[in-house]
Parts: structure tokens; sequence; C-alpha cells
């Protein structure tokens, strides 16, 4: 019994060399307690066509929301999560809910939508990862084409040879994989050329100067020629301004996501945000507001 409690207490309070800093240690804590809780929700920011701004798709925005602390980002505990295997049952829980809701979404929209999810290294490298997958999409009724899956460069990057298998079984359920900040990566293009990838999401790092920044608008205006030529898309991450949403369309951008067509918004507001689309979409021409 004291044995145990000694167990328990030099779980806790063990100095360590690597791995989160001490405060990070009751958070840790509270994220079992949150899980049991179910205070982990999923919010959802629209991917949009950059020339309609029509809603293509959401990316799935993981939030905790702890009873005392407030929403918790996920700088802070995704990081702990994949630390802990924790990302692998919040992982599976927010694949599986994010397929679900996308039918949802395609009621409210009556048209075809994605769903973007983001895949953190340990989950991408788990063994159980494609049958989590293959179980979202039979319990939600959803076509893999619907699915996008971001990761990486770093990724890709652990295990090129685990990486291509896993990529190819993707390609065999027509799910498409976005590589996610792309170009703050550590890793060579050539990765580009040996897997099946279909979309590059350009970081906000190289979007938020725009556009007064050359050497910004240089790297974006490189990585749409790269895609062009390579048949990939690409959507623009962080876009908060009608001059960097200008200026991404007038450059072949498109899809863009940011603060200006839409926050990371919890499910019930994203329908409301596809309803008012389609009611844009349902009226004469003449009579819609912005730029056409
Ligand atoms: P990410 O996948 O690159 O997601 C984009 C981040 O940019 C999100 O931060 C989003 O809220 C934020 N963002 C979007 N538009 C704008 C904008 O116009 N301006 C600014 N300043 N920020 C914008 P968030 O939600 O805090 O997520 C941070 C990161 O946490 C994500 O980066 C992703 O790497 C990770 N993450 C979030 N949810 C999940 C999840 O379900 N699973 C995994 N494995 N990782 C997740
Ligand atoms: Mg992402
Ligand atoms: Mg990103
Ligand atoms: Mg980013």
């Amino acid at each position: 019994r004291a044995k145990e409690t000694g167990k328990a207490r030099c779980l806790v309070y063990s100095p360590r060399t690597s791995g989160p800093p001490e405060h990070d240690i009751s958070l840790e804590a509270a994220m079992f307690q949150a899980v049991r809780e179910g205070e982990f929700l999923l919010y959802y920011q629209p991917i949009v066509d950059a020339a309609t701004r029509r809603i293509q798709g959401f990316e799935t925005l993981m939030r905790w929301k702890h009873p005392t602390l407030g929403m918790v980002p996920p700088v802070r505990f995704i990081p702990i999560a994949e630390t802990n295997g924790l990302i692998n049952l919040l992982g599976a829980w927010a694949l599986k809910a994010a397929c679900v809701q996308l039918k949802h979404f395609e009621e409210a929209a009556k048209r075809p939508l994605y769903i973007s999810v983001n895949i953190s290294p340990r989950q991408f490298r788990n063994d159980k990862f494609l049958e989590v997958l293959d179980h979202a999409l039979a319990f939600s009724g959803m076509s893999g084409s619907q699915l996008v899956l971001e990761i990486t460069e770093g990724t890709l990057m652990i295990d090129p040879v685990h990486a291509e298998s896993i990529l190819v079984k993707m390609a065999e359920r027509q799910a498409r994989i976005a590589i996610d900040d792309f170009g703050t990566g550590y890793s060579s293009l050539a990765y580009l050329k040996r897997f099946p990838i279909s979309v590059l999401k350009i970081d906000r790092a190289f979007i938020k100067d725009l556009p007064d920044a050359p050497k910004d608008g240089a790297i974006c205006n490189a990585v749409l020629d790269l895609a062009k030529h390579l048949d990939l898309s690409v959507v623009a991450e962080g876009v908060e301004t009608e001059a960097q949403l200008d200026y991404l369309d007038r450059r072949g951008c498109q899809y863009i996501q940011g603060y200006l067509t839409g926050k990371p918004m919890p499910a019930h507001a994203a329908m409301a945000a596809l309803k008012e689309d389609l009611y844009a979409s349902l009226m004469p021409i003449e009579t819609q507001a912005g730029p056409r």
C-alpha cells in the first residue's frame, strides 16, 4: 500500500531531464480528468474559395474547455498529449466526430463539402491508425474522398518508408493528404515527388505581412508556382485582411482560411455560416454584396 503510494508520488514528482516543464504535470493530470468529463470539443474553421468566398470545407480544431482554467489552447495541450500518448485517444475521437459532423454540414449546405483533420506524428505512426480511420469512415458513412488529413513535413521525415506505406493506403481510400505549415518544416522538397500529396497549406508566417513584404510575396509565389506544376491545391492559412486575400487571389491561390472569412467556431455556428452561404448563392447576382 505504502509502496503503491510511493510509486504514484514518484510518478508525479520525479525530476525530469526532458519532457514538459514541471507546471505542465498538473495540466497533464487534468487532461486525463478532462477526457473522463468530456471537456474536449471540436471547432470548425471554414476553408473558402478565394474567388467566390464560398465555403468548400472545414478544418477541425480541437479545444479544451476546462472548468476553471477556461479555454486551454492546443499549443499547450497537444504537445503533452503527444508525449503521453493521449493524442491517440483524442485523435480517434476527433476523426470520428468530424466525419459525423460533415454529414450534418452537407445537409445544411445542400452540396458536397470536405473535412480536414490534423494528424499528429504519433497518431500517424500508431499501428491502429488505419483501423481508426476506417472505423470513422464506416461509422459516418462518409466517403474517403471527402477527407483531408493534415500532416506536417516532420511527420513524413521521421520514417519515410513507413510514411510512404501509410500514404499509399490513404490513397486507396481516396483520402487526400495536406502538408500543414508548409515551408516551416525541416525537410527537403524531394518528398513532394515521392509521396502522394494533394494539398499544400502555406503557413501563416508567410501570409501575415502580405502584401507589403517582398520576401514573403516571393515565397508565396514560388509555392503557388510549384503547386501548379505538381498539380497540387494550395490553401493559404491565417488570412486576416482583404488586402491579403486580394493579393493571393490575383496570384492564383485558390483556397484561403483565416479570420477574415471565418474564425474557428462551434458546429452550430458553422451550420449557420453554411446556411448564409446557401441563401447568398440563391440571391440574384446583382444584389450580392462584396466583390465578384
Ligand atoms: P494548424 O493545424 O496549423 O491550425 C491553424 C491554426 O491557426 C489554428 O490554431 C487556427 O485557430 C489558427 N488560425 C486560423 N486562422 C487564423 C488567422 O487568421 N489568424 C491567426 N492569428 N490564427 C489563425 P489553433 O486552433 O490554436 O491550433 C493550433 C495547432 O494545434 C494547429 O495548427 C494544429 O497543429 C494543432 N491542433 C489543433 N487541433 C488539433 C487536433 O485535433 N489534432 C492534432 N493532432 N493537432 C491539432
Ligand atoms: Mg492544420
Ligand atoms: Mg497549419
Ligand atoms: Mg500553422
